[in-house]
């Protein structure tokens, strides 16, 4: 718990909002996109901490568990780079598909990584939210196309309003319950 705290100190930002358990079936660790995903966040005023599954301390009223998965079978939901289950409120858990995600970034590192860490905060959202809802453009949108590839790799994709509101509602009534 200590060691947590201490990372979000240290990135100035406060004590956690999520805690986001990550677990890796590939062999690449997804640094650069949880950071990506974290400043993202963090400009929306949510501080996230990353936990290998193996690691402990939750110190936010927000836990989730992400799973990076490789070999997706092609018909699991087709066309898809990542799923969450926002009404299952137990489980809060989400599932990242890594060859889809490298496959969709046809070799560019720069848009792999941005890529990931916007799945990341798009799935986290829709956990954090309880809502299946999407935005017609911007980070929410239901699917983004080559042109939004391209803008994500210059500048994150930005919340709606609404997304906005949505986020800091369901944080502030976690904390409030946590309490
Ligand atoms: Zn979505």
């Amino acid at each position: 718990m200590l060691g947590a705290v201490f990372v979000a100190v240290m990135a100035g930002a406060g004590p956690a909002d999520v805690d986001v358990y990550v677990t890796c079936e590939g062999a690449a660790p997804a640094y650069r996109a949880e950071t990506i995903a974290s400043a993202i966040f963090r400009r929306a005023g949510v501080t996230v901490v990353w936990h290998a599954w193996y690691g402990r301390g939750t110190v936010s009223a927000m836990a989730l568990r992400v799973n990076l998965a490789e070999r997706t079978p092609g018909d699991r939901l087709p066309g898809a780079l990542g799923v969450c289950y926002p009404y299952a409120d137990r489980s809060r858990s989400i599932t990242v598909f890594c060859d889809r995600i490298r496959r969709s970034a046809n070799r560019n590192p720069a848009l792999e990584s941005a890529l990931l860490a916007h799945v990341l905060v798009h799935e986290i959202t829709h956990v954090i939210t309880g809502v299946d809802r999407h935005s017609a453009s911007g980070m929410m949108k239901a699917h983004w196309d080559a042109a939004d590839h391209d803008a994500m790799v210059e500048a994150p994709l930005p919340f709606s309003e609404v997304d906005l509101i949505l986020i800091h509602q369901r944080l502030n009534k976690a904390q409030a319950a946590n309490r």
